[in-house]
């Protein structure tokens, strides 16, 4: 198969893009969080490609996409208020929230759950794509499974090349973290996933959130989670990844203590010069955390190589979107972390 690659400037771009969704393929979307390998979320046969393309276990469930808020009742039922007010505020965004399916919704999307992970993403020509395909696209992150997820079109292209319909190119990826999760199917809200949509905001609009331990531990791959997603090893280079923690001085006192020829430091813009001769990656500044955010995916792909011994990282501390990135790079770590201030 040969793989398209359409301009999201080309005004021709949705309609085939679109046409591609109603015909029952493949085709990668951008969105504001990353990249995702898009469906029709309602035809199981085009669902089942995204499983098969991606190499991704069948109880990972996909996020459906939607237009906008008015399509929440088309999926769902029994929606809370809660519901409402959370796409009144983050919609068009990066905050998917998981309700109750209808049946019309196949099992094979939801990974045979009886509820379902909906968004509706800020990037208009994919919401085109959606209007014109008369579906909702079911789409997980764009990349082959439990390697880094895709925030630009090339990366896509490298892992899918020959095996998709088409790209559509939107450049790079403005979050670069995928979205919030958060579970309405309790009595009280639950945050299953951190991403642009910080908890902070959430708590705002819900008054309450229970943290998934799953956001904040290794999960047992045989444990029965509520976001079947978060048990996989996520986001991970092939080499290990150790965080250390603590001050900049500190933390680079004991990274050039034990660096060997071989290893990689992944740490912020203003960190550079501290590792001189340990050939350091930076993935944005700490001084803005959304360039952190856009930038870990691309990094941590950079550093997939199997040449690499060890990488050493650095995480910013904080809330918001901070949230998040410390969550992906503690994935990718295997929450393998290091205090600085301890070791010194
Ligand atoms: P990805 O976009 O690749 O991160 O995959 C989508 C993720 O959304 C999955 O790995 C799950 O963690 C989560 N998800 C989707 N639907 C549900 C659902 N019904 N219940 C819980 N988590 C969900
Ligand atoms: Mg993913």
């Amino acid at each position: 198969m040969k793989t398209r690659l359409l301009s999201a400037a080309d005004p021709d771009a949705p309609a085939i893009a679109a046409d591609i969704i109603k015909s029952g393929g493949l085709v990668a979307i951008p969105t504001e969080t990353v990249y995702g390998l898009g469906a029709n979320g309602l035809d199981e046969q085009a669902v089942l490609k995204i499983f098969e393309a991606k190499g991704r276990p069948q109880d990972n469930p996909l996020i459906l996409h939607i237009s906008g808020p008015e399509q929440i009742e088309q999926f769902c039922h029994h929606i809370p208020q809660a519901a409402y007010d959370l796409a009144e505020a983050f919609w068009p965004g990066p905050l998917t929230m998981v309700l109750p399916a209808k049946d019309v919704v196949p099992r094979r999307t939801t990974a045979g759950l009886d509820t379902v992970g909906i968004r509706c993403p800020d990037s208009p020509v994919t919401r085109e794509i959606i209007r014109l395909a008369g579906v909702p696209i079911a789409a997980p992150s764009a990349n082959i499974s439990g390697k880094p997820s895709t925030t630009t079109a090339e990366h896509v292209l490298h892992d899918h090349d020959g095996r998709i319909d088409a790209i559509v190119d939107g450049g790079p990826c403005r979050v670069g973290v995928e979205s919030t999760i958060v579970d309405l199917t309790e009595r009280r809200p639950r945050l299953l996933r951190p991403g642009g949509i910080g908890p902070e905001q959430l708590i705002s609009v819900l008054g309450d959130l229970v943290v998934d331990k799953a956001v904040t531990a290794q999960v047992d791959k045989d444990a029965v989670v509520k976001a079947p997603g978060m048990k996989y090893r996520h986001y991970a280079p092939t080499e290990p990844v150790v965080i250390v923690s603590g001050s900049r001085e500190n933390a680079a006192a004991y990274i050039r203590a034990h660096f060997e020829p071989g290893d990689r430091v992944l740490c912020f813009e203003e960190e550079l010069p501290l590792y001189d001769g340990c050939n350091p990656l930076s993935y944005g500044r700490e001084a803005d955390v959304n360039t952190l955010s856009a930038g870990l995916f691309a990094a941590l792909r950079e550093l997939d190589d199997p040449k690499i011994h060890q990488v050493y990282a650095r995480c910013p501390v904080g809330g918001g979107v901070a949230y998040a990135v410390q969550n992906r790079l503690k994935k990718a770590a295997a929450f393998h972390i290091v205090d600085a201030e301890e070791e010194i």
